[in-house]
């Protein structure tokens, strides 16, 4: 579904990721580990077209997606979910998910993008019940409840998600997993997911890729992720 060939990044002068190639099968959960700093949200940002790559590619079901803009790429199918979530805090729950309608628009048509779908207040029944809250009232976690809910508007094929559970209770990251989850196995929708926390890295995925220093190093099945490679790559 997604193939990426040995891409290239810089910033500026330094290079941050180097040769990279990863495949992602259709209706897949893939989870991207590795310790702060190793690139991660990059590789992700080049994805999404945030970021220019230096030389490679990046195929979506085997068409080049990184010539096309950003602005392309969401209309795609890929729902993206930022580090940090980046909702806009001076905009209602409403205004936040509103934003991505047209992108709706594009990808579904005019008449299917007059109204937020109903499934994402089932999914996040709290957007519900806050609709008319600025998003900079909410709660981090329910905040990213919304930053969730609000990729999910255009109906993605895939969905990206950069550490969702960073800095939020323990009963949000359930309902976050239960939500990706359900997600997949219901609506056969792909999973991409940056985690650095084992236990909803091994819950989330079904496949692990390892990254250091901007490359790929290790990837297996969740159930091969060793004490061993935990220690090498990720244990601090
Ligand atoms: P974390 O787990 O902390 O989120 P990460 O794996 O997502 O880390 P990236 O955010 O992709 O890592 O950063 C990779 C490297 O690129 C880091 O060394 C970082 O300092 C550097 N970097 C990130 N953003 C910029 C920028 N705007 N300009 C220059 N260097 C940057
Ligand atoms: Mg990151």
């Amino acid at each position: 579904m997604i193939s990426i060939k040995k891409v290239n990044q810089h910033y500026g002068g330094t290079q941050i990721l180097w040769d990279l190639d990863l495949d992602i099968e259709p209706g897949s959960r893939t989870c991207i580990m590795g310790r702060n700093g190793v690139g991660k949200s990059t590789l992700l940002q080049c994805m999404m077209g945030l970021r220019p790559i230096t030389s490679g590619e990046i195929l979506m079901d085997g068409s080049p997606m990184h010539t096309k803009s950003a602005e392309a790429r969401a209309p795609a199918g890929i729902g993206y979910v930022p580090q940090g979530r980046e909702i806009f805090p001076l905009l209602t729950v409403e205004e936040n998910l509103r934003l991505g309608l047209p992108i709706r628009a594009q990808r579904l048509g005019k008449d299917e993008a007059k109204e937020i779908p109903k499934k994402i207040f089932d999914l996040f029944p709290v957007l519900g019940e806050m609709m008319h809250r600025r998003g900079g009232d909410l709660s981090g976690g329910q905040q990213q409840q919304l930053a969730i809910g609000r990729a999910l508007v255009i109906e993605p094929k895939v969905l990206i998600l950069d550490e969702p559970n960073e800095g939020i209770q323990p009963n949000i990251v359930k309902q976050i997993g239960d939500v990706i989850l359900k997600l997949n196995e219901e609506e056969g929708m792909t999973v991409i997911l940056v985690e650095q926390k084992l236990g909803f890295a091994r819950r989330i995925g079904q496949s692990f890729r390892l990254m250091e220093r901007g490359k790929i190093v290790a990837q297996d099945s969740m159930d091969k992720l060793s004490d061993d490679l935990i220690s090498k790559y990720l244990a601090v």
